[in-house]
């Protein structure tokens, strides 16, 4: 899977990425993470790449020419197929079933805004998809990035250790996870729950399900409703 970042902050991207399980995936060679300078592409003497917006109002807007030279630089080299996303708090909300959709394409290109936004024609021009972290406003896409690139990666195989452990968390199957526990078998007064310790595999995965479902029920139960409409 072959990442490719359009940055203004590209060390942000790497240093983020470059830790834990995507760092061991990078140099496992499972996942290829790439942050473009969108800045390197600026053909303005003082390599600008925002001004102000047409019709007034507050703050800058990232110009159009260096963003699509960026882009048109990762689409010359790679191979295959490639989505472009660019993360906008107007998009669709990241859920997990899109990770599990993106982990099927071989190369994705992620655009980050920042300040006001981003000339409204080269969105036109390069993006296929429209993706939000939430309904709340960031000062840059490097975080919702980073986020869906973390997100994806786990889901490509080898790069959890245990890979079933992909699929049995929460949001796989409509449901959040039930409670975790590890040693000791008592911390401060509270045990374990028995059935754990009974080495009962149906039991324990009964156990499990009903506690899900009733997490689910109190903490999200708009999942269920979702689960029901289906
Ligand atoms: N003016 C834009 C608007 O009102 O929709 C917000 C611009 S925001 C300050 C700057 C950049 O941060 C955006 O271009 C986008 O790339 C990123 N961003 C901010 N909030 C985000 C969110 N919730 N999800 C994904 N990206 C976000």
């Amino acid at each position: 899977m072959n990442c490719y970042i359009m940055t203004l902050f590209p060390e942000m991207v790497m240093g983020g990425l470059s830790a834990s399980i995507t760092g061991r995936a990078m140099n496992n060679g499972l996942l290829h993470v790439e942050a473009l300078n969108i800045r390197d592409y600026s053909l303005d003497k003082h390599k600008k790449v925002d001004d102000y917006p047409y019709g007034g109002g507050a703050g800058m807007v990232m110009q159009a020419q260096p963003i699509y030279d960026c882009f048109q630089s990762i689409v010359e080299r790679i191979d295959g197929n490639y989505r472009c996303i660019y993360l906008t708090p107007q998009g669709k909300t990241f859920k997990q079933s899109m990770a599990k959709q993106y982990v099927q394409e071989e190369n994705l290109i992620f655009l980050c805004g920042h300040y006001e936004g981003v000339d409204e024609r080269v969105l036109e021009e390069i993006v296929d998809d429209y993706v939000s972290l939430g309904d709340f406003v960031l000062t840059g896409g490097e975080l919702p990035a980073m986020v869906m690139v973390d997100a994806i990666a786990r889901l490509v195989p080898g790069v959890l250790h245990n890979d079933d452990s992909a699929f049995t968390e929460s949001f796989e199957n409509g449901l959040l996870e039930y409670p975790q526990y590890s040693r000791p078998e008592e911390w401060r007064g509270k045990k374990v729950p028995e059935i754990l310790l009974s080495g009962d595999h149906a039991k324990v995965d009964a156990w499990r399900l009903q506690q899900s479902i009733e997490r689910t029920r109190i903490l999200r139960p708009d999942l269920l409703a979702d689960m029901e409409s289906i």
